[in-house]
């Protein structure tokens, strides 16, 4: 059984391949695919928007079946902020490394002065299985709580993961190891909501 994860972000590809593979799914990232799909505008207001556009446009453009995921950070105090626009929330770098790094600085910065209870926050993760021909199959939301911290720490995962501090593990998220993010993580639970599903997925 194969599945592709529409995504370029290796971080993400490994996170549900290490969820799925033990189900017997084969996970396969675009950047293995080797095509050159261009990538969707993601003008959607919710992550739910946003996957599902994702999820119709890699399949159309393949002709297959696949998983989109999207995701980001909500900051209470700052209204949900980044939410939908986590990638690029600093709009600089030209690397995935690079903005991850000018996002966190942003978000340290915006959060500069806000004491430690006030500083909740949570990964959200929508995820969306179409089919080439447009139908959407599948979907699942997964939320990851924590409290931003102002020091970045861990050098696991990706993105935020440094600042998200997780109260029960007492790390952040970037110092838990790749399974133990899994099984807290907001990507973990929409995938896992998804495991019933999959013979009528692949
Ligand atoms: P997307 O690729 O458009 O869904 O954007 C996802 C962005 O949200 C990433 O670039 C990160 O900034 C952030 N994000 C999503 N999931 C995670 C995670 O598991 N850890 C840290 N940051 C994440």
């Amino acid at each position: 059984m194969e599945l592709i994860v529409a995504t370029g972000n290796p971080h993400k590809v490994e996170e549900i391949r290490a969820i799925l593979g033990p189900h017997g799914v084969r996970v396969v990232g675009l950047d293995d695919l080797g095509a050159a799909v261009p990538e969707p505008d993601e003008p959607g207001d919710t992550f739910e928007e946003n996957a599902a556009i994702k999820a119709r446009a890699y399949a159309a453009a393949l002709g297959r079946t696949v998983l989109a995921d999207d995701s980001g950070l909500e900051v209470d105090a700052l209204g949900g902020r980044p939410g939908v626009h986590s990638a690029r929330y600093a709009g600089v770098g030209s690397t995935r490394e690079e903005r991850d790094a000018a996002n966190n600085a942003k978000l340290l910065h915006e959060l500069s002065g806000v004491p430690m209870a006030r500083r909740t926050a949570r990964f959200v993760c929508a995820i969306c299985v179409a089919t080439a021909d447009g139908h959407v199959i599948a979907t699942a939301r997964g939320t990851f709580d924590g409290v931003i911290v102002d020091t970045a720490r861990g050098s696991h995962g990706f993105g935020y993961d440094p600042l998200l501090f997780v109260p029960d593990a007492g790390c952040t998220s970037a110092e838990l190891d790749p399974a133990e993010k899994n099984r807290r993580s907001h990507r973990g639970h929409a995938v896992r909501a998804l495991i019933d599903l999959l013979p009528a997925i692949v």
